[in-house]
Protein backbone atom coordinates (compact mmCIF):
# COMPACT_ATOMS: atom_id res chain seq x y z
CA UNK A 1 0.00 0.00 0.00
CA UNK A 2 2.72 2.64 1.07
CA UNK A 3 4.87 1.59 -2.10
CA UNK A 4 2.24 2.86 -4.49
CA UNK A 5 4.05 5.43 -6.26
CA UNK A 6 2.59 8.91 -5.66
CA UNK A 7 3.60 12.35 -7.60
CA UNK A 8 3.64 15.97 -6.83
CA UNK A 9 4.36 18.45 -9.10
CA UNK A 10 5.66 16.32 -12.05
CA UNK A 11 7.72 14.31 -10.15
CA UNK A 12 6.83 10.56 -8.78
CA UNK A 13 7.82 9.45 -5.52
CA UNK A 14 7.50 6.30 -3.77
CA UNK A 15 7.76 5.12 0.07
CA UNK A 16 9.13 2.32 1.19
CA UNK A 17 8.02 0.60 4.54
CA UNK A 18 9.75 -1.77 7.00
CA UNK A 19 7.91 -2.90 10.12
CA UNK A 20 9.59 -4.67 13.31
CA UNK A 21 6.86 -6.00 16.04
CA UNK A 22 6.09 -8.32 19.01
CA UNK A 23 3.62 -9.98 21.09
CA UNK A 24 3.01 -9.88 24.46
CA UNK A 25 3.65 -13.44 25.64
CA UNK A 26 5.79 -12.54 28.94
CA UNK A 27 3.44 -10.94 31.40
CA UNK A 28 7.04 -9.59 32.80
CA UNK A 29 7.44 -7.89 30.31
CA UNK A 30 7.66 -4.44 30.34
CA UNK A 31 6.43 -1.71 27.94
CA UNK A 32 10.67 -0.95 27.39
CA UNK A 33 10.79 -4.84 27.27
CA UNK A 34 8.51 -4.99 24.53
CA UNK A 35 9.90 -2.03 22.61
CA UNK A 36 13.03 -3.50 22.76
CA UNK A 37 12.44 -6.36 21.14
CA UNK A 38 10.47 -4.61 18.03
CA UNK A 39 13.54 -2.91 17.79
CA UNK A 40 15.02 -5.96 17.21
CA UNK A 41 12.60 -7.47 14.71
CA UNK A 42 12.80 -4.13 12.82
CA UNK A 43 17.14 -4.58 12.71
CA UNK A 44 16.26 -7.78 11.07
CA UNK A 45 14.15 -6.87 8.66
CA UNK A 46 15.99 -4.42 7.71
CA UNK A 47 19.07 -6.62 7.42
CA UNK A 48 16.83 -8.77 4.94
CA UNK A 49 16.13 -6.61 2.79
CA UNK A 50 13.70 -3.93 4.03
CA UNK A 51 10.42 -3.54 3.11
CA UNK A 52 8.97 -6.76 4.77
CA UNK A 53 7.54 -6.92 8.46
CA UNK A 54 9.29 -9.55 11.20
CA UNK A 55 7.98 -10.57 14.42
CA UNK A 56 10.12 -10.89 17.06
CA UNK A 57 11.69 -14.19 18.20
CA UNK A 58 13.94 -15.23 20.74
CA UNK A 59 17.04 -16.27 18.60
CA UNK A 60 17.32 -12.62 17.03
CA UNK A 61 17.64 -11.16 20.37
CA UNK A 62 21.01 -14.45 21.02
CA UNK A 63 21.64 -13.19 17.41
CA UNK A 64 21.68 -9.55 18.73
CA UNK A 65 23.79 -10.34 22.07
CA UNK A 66 25.94 -12.29 20.32
CA UNK A 67 26.66 -9.63 17.89
CA UNK A 68 27.23 -7.11 20.34
CA UNK A 69 29.77 -8.93 22.10
CA UNK A 70 31.71 -9.66 19.24
CA UNK A 71 31.93 -6.23 18.64
CA UNK A 72 32.93 -4.94 22.11
CA UNK A 73 35.37 -7.92 21.88
CA UNK A 74 36.81 -6.92 18.08
CA UNK A 75 36.97 -3.37 19.76
CA UNK A 76 39.37 -3.88 22.50
CA UNK A 77 41.50 -6.62 20.32
CA UNK A 78 41.72 -3.99 18.05
CA UNK A 79 43.33 -1.27 20.56
CA UNK A 80 45.36 -4.20 22.29
CA UNK A 81 47.28 -4.81 19.12
CA UNK A 82 46.00 -8.33 19.23
CA UNK A 83 44.97 -8.43 15.22
CA UNK A 84 47.67 -9.54 12.80
CA UNK A 85 47.89 -10.10 9.18
CA UNK A 86 49.17 -13.05 6.92
CA UNK A 87 50.16 -13.01 3.60
CA UNK A 88 49.51 -15.37 0.75
CA UNK A 89 51.43 -15.87 -2.66
CA UNK A 90 50.27 -15.17 -5.68
CA UNK A 91 52.13 -16.73 -8.59
CA UNK A 92 52.66 -15.82 -12.30
CA UNK A 93 51.27 -18.76 -14.20
CA UNK A 94 54.11 -18.54 -17.02
CA UNK A 95 57.10 -18.54 -14.57
CA UNK A 96 55.74 -20.54 -11.18
CA UNK A 97 57.33 -17.75 -9.18
CA UNK A 98 56.01 -15.58 -6.42
CA UNK A 99 55.38 -11.97 -8.23
CA UNK A 100 52.88 -10.76 -5.55
CA UNK A 101 51.16 -11.35 -2.50
CA UNK A 102 47.44 -10.62 -0.77
CA UNK A 103 47.49 -9.28 3.10
CA UNK A 104 44.63 -10.78 5.09
CA UNK A 105 43.60 -9.49 8.00
CA UNK A 106 43.22 -12.34 11.06
CA UNK A 107 41.37 -12.62 14.70
CA UNK A 108 42.19 -15.12 17.21
CA UNK A 109 39.81 -14.80 19.63
CA UNK A 110 40.58 -15.96 23.67
CA UNK A 111 37.15 -18.32 23.99
CA UNK A 112 35.79 -18.89 19.94
CA UNK A 113 39.14 -19.26 18.57
CA UNK A 114 39.74 -17.77 14.97
CA UNK A 115 37.04 -15.74 13.85
CA UNK A 116 37.17 -14.91 10.11
CA UNK A 117 37.16 -11.59 8.13
CA UNK A 118 34.14 -12.58 6.71
CA UNK A 119 32.70 -12.52 9.82
CA UNK A 120 34.34 -9.62 11.73
CA UNK A 121 34.97 -7.30 8.80
CA UNK A 122 30.80 -6.37 8.48
CA UNK A 123 30.98 -5.74 12.07
CA UNK A 124 34.00 -3.61 11.75
CA UNK A 125 31.93 -1.50 9.29
CA UNK A 126 28.65 -1.69 11.32
CA UNK A 127 31.03 -0.51 14.57
CA UNK A 128 32.03 2.38 12.69
CA UNK A 129 35.78 0.31 13.21
CA UNK A 130 37.12 -0.05 9.74
CA UNK A 131 38.50 2.92 8.88
CA UNK A 132 41.24 2.70 11.79
CA UNK A 133 41.45 -1.31 11.43
CA UNK A 134 41.76 -0.88 7.53
CA UNK A 135 44.39 1.91 7.69
CA UNK A 136 46.45 -0.70 9.81
CA UNK A 137 46.33 -3.29 7.84
CA UNK A 138 47.55 -0.94 4.66
CA UNK A 139 50.56 0.04 6.56
CA UNK A 140 51.07 -3.52 7.78
CA UNK A 141 51.54 -4.25 4.11
CA UNK A 142 53.15 -1.68 3.12
CA UNK A 143 56.10 -1.93 5.60
CA UNK A 144 56.36 -6.10 5.63
CA UNK A 145 55.98 -5.75 1.70
CA UNK A 146 58.71 -2.94 1.68
CA UNK A 147 61.08 -5.38 3.09
CA UNK A 148 60.63 -7.74 0.50
CA UNK A 149 62.31 -6.60 -2.79
CA UNK A 150 61.42 -9.95 -4.40
CA UNK A 151 57.85 -9.54 -4.73
CA UNK A 152 56.57 -7.19 -7.60
CA UNK A 153 53.88 -5.74 -5.54
CA UNK A 154 51.73 -6.50 -2.63
CA UNK A 155 47.50 -6.73 -2.76
CA UNK A 156 45.45 -5.29 0.34
CA UNK A 157 41.48 -5.77 0.42
CA UNK A 158 39.31 -2.34 0.93
CA UNK A 159 36.17 -2.59 2.04
CA UNK A 160 32.99 -0.66 0.31
CA UNK A 161 32.98 1.59 3.57
CA UNK A 162 36.86 2.14 2.89
CA UNK A 163 36.59 3.33 -0.50
CA UNK A 164 33.41 5.26 0.23
CA UNK A 165 35.88 7.56 2.98
CA UNK A 166 36.24 11.03 1.03
CA UNK A 167 39.60 11.01 2.40
CA UNK A 168 40.76 8.09 1.03
CA UNK A 169 42.96 8.71 -1.85
CA UNK A 170 44.94 11.36 1.22
CA UNK A 171 44.75 8.28 3.42
CA UNK A 172 46.60 5.91 1.15
CA UNK A 173 49.37 8.28 0.17
CA UNK A 174 50.06 9.29 3.47
CA UNK A 175 50.75 5.70 4.34
CA UNK A 176 52.65 5.16 1.19
CA UNK A 177 55.38 8.01 2.61
CA UNK A 178 55.35 7.23 5.82
CA UNK A 179 56.25 3.85 4.75
CA UNK A 180 58.37 4.70 1.94
CA UNK A 181 56.68 2.27 -0.28
CA UNK A 182 56.20 2.62 -4.01
CA UNK A 183 52.98 3.27 -5.28
CA UNK A 184 53.60 1.01 -8.01
CA UNK A 185 53.33 -1.85 -5.96
CA UNK A 186 50.73 -1.48 -3.90
CA UNK A 187 47.07 -3.04 -5.46
CA UNK A 188 44.05 -2.33 -3.83
CA UNK A 189 41.14 -4.94 -3.97
CA UNK A 190 37.89 -3.95 -4.44
CA UNK A 191 34.55 -5.57 -4.80
CA UNK A 192 31.41 -4.82 -7.06
CA UNK A 193 29.64 -3.93 -3.96
CA UNK A 194 31.70 -0.68 -3.94
CA UNK A 195 29.44 0.66 -7.05
CA UNK A 196 26.08 -0.22 -5.45
CA UNK A 197 27.35 1.77 -2.19
CA UNK A 198 28.97 4.85 -4.17
CA UNK A 199 27.08 7.31 -5.12
CA UNK A 200 29.05 8.80 -7.87
CA UNK A 201 32.56 9.51 -6.43
CA UNK A 202 33.60 5.95 -7.44
CA UNK A 203 34.84 7.15 -10.89
CA UNK A 204 37.58 9.94 -9.76
CA UNK A 205 39.00 8.07 -6.57
CA UNK A 206 39.81 5.22 -9.00
CA UNK A 207 41.50 7.88 -11.42
CA UNK A 208 43.41 9.11 -8.69
CA UNK A 209 44.65 6.17 -6.96
CA UNK A 210 45.82 4.97 -10.65
CA UNK A 211 47.13 7.84 -11.27
CA UNK A 212 49.48 7.71 -8.36
CA UNK A 213 50.34 4.49 -9.92
CA UNK A 214 48.59 2.42 -7.61
CA UNK A 215 46.67 -0.56 -9.16
CA UNK A 216 43.17 -1.72 -8.82
CA UNK A 217 42.25 -5.61 -8.91
CA UNK A 218 37.87 -6.32 -9.03
CA UNK A 219 38.02 -9.16 -6.34
CA UNK A 220 35.58 -12.15 -6.16
CA UNK A 221 34.59 -11.16 -9.83
CA UNK A 222 31.71 -13.57 -11.01
CA UNK A 223 29.93 -13.57 -7.82
CA UNK A 224 28.01 -10.93 -7.90
CA UNK A 225 26.44 -8.83 -11.09
CA UNK A 226 29.67 -9.03 -12.61
CA UNK A 227 27.81 -6.55 -14.94
CA UNK A 228 29.75 -5.82 -17.96
CA UNK A 229 29.28 -2.37 -17.55
CA UNK A 230 31.73 -1.85 -14.66
CA UNK A 231 34.50 -3.20 -16.81
CA UNK A 232 33.23 -0.33 -18.95
CA UNK A 233 32.75 2.73 -16.88
CA UNK A 234 35.35 2.16 -14.11
CA UNK A 235 39.37 1.34 -14.85
CA UNK A 236 40.58 -1.46 -13.29
CA UNK A 237 44.23 -3.68 -13.67
CA UNK A 238 43.49 -6.93 -12.66
CA UNK A 239 39.86 -9.06 -12.29
CA UNK A 240 40.64 -12.21 -9.78
CA UNK A 241 38.60 -14.94 -10.77
CA UNK A 242 36.52 -16.06 -8.20
CA UNK A 243 37.02 -19.21 -6.48
CA UNK A 244 33.80 -20.79 -6.74
CA UNK A 245 34.24 -20.76 -10.50
CA UNK A 246 37.84 -22.62 -10.31
CA UNK A 247 35.90 -25.60 -7.95
CA UNK A 248 34.17 -25.81 -11.25
CA UNK A 249 37.18 -26.97 -13.37
CA UNK A 250 36.66 -30.83 -13.77
CA UNK A 251 33.06 -30.78 -12.12
CA UNK A 252 31.12 -29.08 -15.04
CA UNK A 253 31.72 -28.83 -18.21
CA UNK A 254 30.67 -25.54 -18.31
CA UNK A 255 33.00 -24.27 -15.35
CA UNK A 256 36.03 -23.73 -17.91
CA UNK A 257 33.83 -22.25 -20.34
CA UNK A 258 33.29 -19.52 -18.05
CA UNK A 259 36.73 -19.15 -17.09
CA UNK A 260 38.04 -19.19 -20.84
CA UNK A 261 35.42 -16.87 -21.68
CA UNK A 262 36.28 -14.42 -18.69
CA UNK A 263 40.39 -14.35 -19.47
CA UNK A 264 39.66 -13.86 -23.01
CA UNK A 265 37.23 -10.71 -21.99
CA UNK A 266 39.67 -9.45 -19.56
CA UNK A 267 42.80 -9.56 -21.48
CA UNK A 268 40.72 -8.07 -24.69
CA UNK A 269 40.50 -5.22 -22.03
CA UNK A 270 44.32 -5.37 -21.41
CA UNK A 271 43.50 -6.62 -17.72
CA UNK A 272 45.67 -9.02 -16.35
CA UNK A 273 43.57 -12.27 -15.24
CA UNK A 274 44.26 -14.14 -11.40
CA UNK A 275 42.42 -17.24 -10.01
CA UNK A 276 41.60 -17.61 -6.77
CA UNK A 277 41.43 -20.32 -4.27
CA UNK A 278 43.75 -22.75 -6.92
CA UNK A 279 43.77 -25.96 -4.68
CA UNK A 280 44.73 -28.95 -6.80
CA UNK A 281 47.06 -29.56 -9.60
CA UNK A 282 44.90 -30.34 -12.69
CA UNK A 283 43.07 -26.73 -11.91
CA UNK A 284 46.75 -25.26 -12.24
CA UNK A 285 47.52 -26.77 -15.62
CA UNK A 286 43.71 -26.08 -17.19
CA UNK A 287 44.60 -22.45 -16.07
CA UNK A 288 47.97 -22.01 -17.31
CA UNK A 289 46.27 -23.24 -20.43
CA UNK A 290 43.69 -21.46 -20.64
CA UNK A 291 46.05 -18.41 -20.75
CA UNK A 292 45.86 -17.29 -16.79
CA UNK A 293 48.26 -14.41 -15.84
CA UNK A 294 48.64 -15.65 -12.19
CA UNK A 295 46.97 -18.12 -9.52
CA UNK A 296 46.53 -17.56 -5.68
CA UNK A 297 45.36 -21.09 -3.76
CA UNK A 298 46.24 -23.23 -0.97
CA UNK A 299 48.19 -25.40 -3.93
CA UNK A 300 51.05 -22.85 -3.64
CA UNK A 301 50.58 -21.63 -0.05
CA UNK A 302 48.13 -21.11 2.56
CA UNK A 303 48.46 -17.49 4.22
CA UNK A 304 51.54 -17.15 6.70
CA UNK A 305 52.78 -14.60 9.33
CA UNK A 306 55.73 -14.48 7.52
CA UNK A 307 55.81 -12.53 4.18
CA UNK A 308 59.42 -13.71 3.26
CA UNK A 309 58.22 -17.11 3.60
CA UNK A 310 56.01 -17.16 0.71
CA UNK A 311 58.73 -15.61 -1.35
CA UNK A 312 60.63 -19.35 -1.00
CA UNK A 313 57.75 -21.51 -2.93
CA UNK A 314 59.68 -23.84 -5.41
CA UNK A 315 58.11 -24.88 -8.28
CA UNK A 316 61.45 -26.99 -9.23
CA UNK A 317 59.24 -28.99 -12.16
CA UNK A 318 56.87 -25.88 -13.30
CA UNK A 319 58.78 -25.40 -16.50
CA UNK A 320 57.74 -29.22 -16.89
CA UNK A 321 54.01 -28.70 -16.89
CA UNK A 322 52.12 -27.72 -19.66
CA UNK A 323 53.39 -24.31 -20.85
CA UNK A 324 50.98 -21.42 -20.30
CA UNK A 325 49.50 -19.77 -23.21
CA UNK A 326 49.25 -16.08 -20.92
CA UNK A 327 49.83 -12.92 -23.06
CA UNK A 328 53.04 -12.21 -21.95
CA UNK A 329 51.88 -8.38 -22.27
CA UNK A 330 49.38 -8.16 -20.20
CA UNK A 331 52.10 -9.13 -17.59
CA UNK A 332 54.69 -6.75 -19.57
CA UNK A 333 53.11 -3.45 -18.42
CA UNK A 334 53.29 -4.87 -14.49
CA UNK A 335 56.53 -4.98 -13.98
CA UNK A 336 58.13 -2.43 -11.76
CA UNK A 337 61.12 -0.31 -12.57
CA UNK A 338 64.13 -1.88 -10.38
CA UNK A 339 62.14 -4.96 -9.62
CA UNK A 340 63.61 -8.13 -11.08
CA UNK A 341 60.90 -9.70 -13.26
CA UNK A 342 60.71 -13.60 -12.15
CA UNK A 343 58.70 -13.89 -15.72
CA UNK A 344 60.81 -16.23 -17.50
P1 LIG B 1 39.30 -12.51 -0.54
O1 LIG B 1 39.89 -11.17 -0.64
O2 LIG B 1 38.65 -13.07 -1.75
O3 LIG B 1 40.47 -13.46 -0.02
C1 LIG B 1 40.63 -14.79 -0.39
C2 LIG B 1 40.10 -15.72 0.68
O4 LIG B 1 40.17 -17.06 0.22
C3 LIG B 1 40.92 -15.70 1.97
O5 LIG B 1 40.02 -16.02 3.02
C4 LIG B 1 41.90 -16.84 1.77
O6 LIG B 1 42.42 -17.35 2.98
C5 LIG B 1 41.00 -17.84 1.08
N1 LIG B 1 41.72 -18.77 0.23
C6 LIG B 1 42.80 -18.53 -0.54
N2 LIG B 1 43.17 -19.62 -1.23
C7 LIG B 1 42.29 -20.61 -0.88
C8 LIG B 1 42.14 -21.99 -1.25
O7 LIG B 1 42.90 -22.53 -2.05
N3 LIG B 1 41.09 -22.64 -0.69
C9 LIG B 1 40.25 -22.07 0.20
N4 LIG B 1 39.25 -22.83 0.70
N5 LIG B 1 40.35 -20.78 0.56
C10 LIG B 1 41.36 -20.06 0.03
P2 LIG B 1 39.96 -15.16 4.37
O8 LIG B 1 41.32 -14.80 4.82
O9 LIG B 1 39.07 -15.92 5.32
O10 LIG B 1 39.26 -13.83 3.92
C11 LIG B 1 37.93 -13.81 3.49
C12 LIG B 1 37.57 -12.45 2.95
O11 LIG B 1 37.62 -11.45 3.97
C13 LIG B 1 38.53 -11.95 1.88
O12 LIG B 1 38.21 -12.55 0.64
C14 LIG B 1 38.28 -10.45 1.92
O13 LIG B 1 37.13 -10.13 1.21
C15 LIG B 1 38.01 -10.23 3.40
N6 LIG B 1 39.24 -9.72 4.03
C16 LIG B 1 40.34 -10.39 4.48
N7 LIG B 1 41.27 -9.54 4.97
C17 LIG B 1 40.74 -8.28 4.82
C18 LIG B 1 41.22 -6.96 5.14
O14 LIG B 1 42.33 -6.74 5.62
N8 LIG B 1 40.38 -5.91 4.85
C19 LIG B 1 39.15 -6.11 4.26
N9 LIG B 1 38.39 -5.01 4.00
N10 LIG B 1 38.68 -7.33 3.94
C20 LIG B 1 39.46 -8.41 4.22
MG1 LIG C 1 40.97 -10.22 -1.94
MG1 LIG D 1 38.37 -12.98 -3.59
Amino acid sequence: MTRKPFRIGRRDFAIGSTVGFTRLRDKGDTVDDLMRKADIALYKAKESGRGRALAFESAMEREVRERRELEADLREAFEYGKLSVEFQPIVNARSGKVVSSEVLVRWFHPTRGEVTPNTFIPIAEHAGLILPLGSWVLRKACAAAAQCPELESVAVNLSPVQFMDPNLVGHITSVLDETGFPPERLVLEITESVFLRDFGSAPDKLEKLRDLGIKISLDDFGTGYSSLSYLRQYKFDKIKIDKSFVDEIGERSDGLAIISAVIALAHNLGLEVTAEGVERQFQVEALRTLGCDTLQGYYFGKPHANPMKITQVSSEDWVDRSPSTAPQNALEHQKVPGIKSSAS
